[in-house]
């Protein structure tokens, strides 16, 4: 795996990180077994992926503090961990957005007590909030910086505008948006203002919630208490067409001895607006195969058709 720095902070991470929505999110899927949590983040760790993305929002709590179990065990090196986690859902105002200063410093301090780590590597602001000023909240995280609780200042769910107003001194280290093949708005303006001003970029669900893995066909279907369920990109025609395009990379996969998900994996990492890919997994076996991604090298020619297909 290879090292790259976020943004213009001091904060190196490998290009694949891990997404840990599924360790303690009971919140978002049902059925969570904690202890496989678990074993995901060491699988992670194990296969030397450095950058674990947790958020307070994924099991209130929960996420953060099952890393900061694993991370407490003799295997691992908390100072070779790159942990990122997020705030902003006030439970104290029925979890509404809360951007203020005094909140997002209370934020980075219970984050840390949970992690049981005196540090955080990133610190996102999970979704704007409606009235704070954008730059207001980031110089209470750049206090936070400054103070060595955190090392790097990212905010997530933010629009440009919003990115450019939280970034009017500067203070930005990187954004964590959507992207992926099948979501690609960021490319048009986002890319270019991030180059400019030295911002790092980190795409959610890059996997498109597992429908870029190649595992679905026209028959699946999902649990209503699925995510899935609700959303467009599993449903209708918008399916089928996107299932037809997944089946235009297994040639090129196969080329590589490699996954669907691996191939699609490697095809945001060679792009270098893309700063770290954080594919999440519910299963250990998920992690390792992921990994597997770091492998590939692509010729232009294929990059290029991945590309076209998904234009
Ligand atoms: P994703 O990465 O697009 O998809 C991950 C899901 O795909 C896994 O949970 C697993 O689900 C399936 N999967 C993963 N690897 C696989 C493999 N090798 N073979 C087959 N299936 C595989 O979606 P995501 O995990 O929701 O998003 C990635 C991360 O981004 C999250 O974990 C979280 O850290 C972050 N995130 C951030 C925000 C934000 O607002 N900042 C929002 C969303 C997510 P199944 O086993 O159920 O199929």
């Amino acid at each position: 795996m290879t090292d790259v720095r976020i943004g213009r902070s001091r904060v190196y991470a490998t290009d694949l990180g891990l997404g840990t929505n599924a360790v303690g999110g009971h919140n978002l899927f049902p059925n969570l077994d904690e202890e496989q949590g678990k074993a995901v983040v060491r699988a992670g760790l194990d296969n030397g992926i450095t950058l674990l993305d947790t958020a307070f929002a994924y099991g209130m709590g929960r996420s953060e503090e099952l890393i900061g179990e694993v991370l407490q065990e003799p295997a691992y090196d908390r100072s070779r961990v790159i942990i990122a986690t997020k705030a902003a859902q006030d439970v104290s105002k029925d979890g509404a957005l809360n951007n203020s200063p005094a909140f997002l410093k209370q934020a980075v301090e219970d984050a840390l007590h949970r992690l049981q780590t005196n540090y955080i590597d990133i610190f996102y602001i999970h979704f704007p909030d409606e009235g704070t000023p954008k730059n207001e909240a980031v110089a209470a995280l750049h206090e936070m910086k400054e103070a060595g609780k955190i090392r790097a200042i990212g905010v997530s769910n933010f629009s440009l505008e919003q990115l450019k107003e939280a970034n009017l001194d500067g203070y930005v280290d990187v954004i964590e948006d959507e992207y992926s093949l099948l979501h690609r708005d960021a490319e048009n303006e986002l890319f270019p203002y991030l180059k400019e001003n030295r911002i790092g970029f980190v795409p959610f669900f890059p996997l498109a919630s597992g429908l870029l893995t190649g595992k679905y066909s026209k028959e699946s279907s999902f649990d209503s208490s699925d995510i899935r369920d609700d959303n467009p990109d599993f449903k209708g025609e918008r399916f089928e067409q996107i299932l037809e395009k997944v089946d235009l990379l297994r040639p090129i996969a196969e080329k590589y001895d490699a996954t669907v998900a691996q191939l699609v994996l490697a095809w945001y990492m060679k792009n270098p607006a893309v700063s770290v890919v954080i594919p999440g997994a519910k299963r250990p076996e998920q992690v390792e195969d992921n990994a597997k991604a770091v492998d590939i090298r692509f010729s232009e020619d294929d990059y290029k058709k991945i590309d076209e297909i998904f234009k």
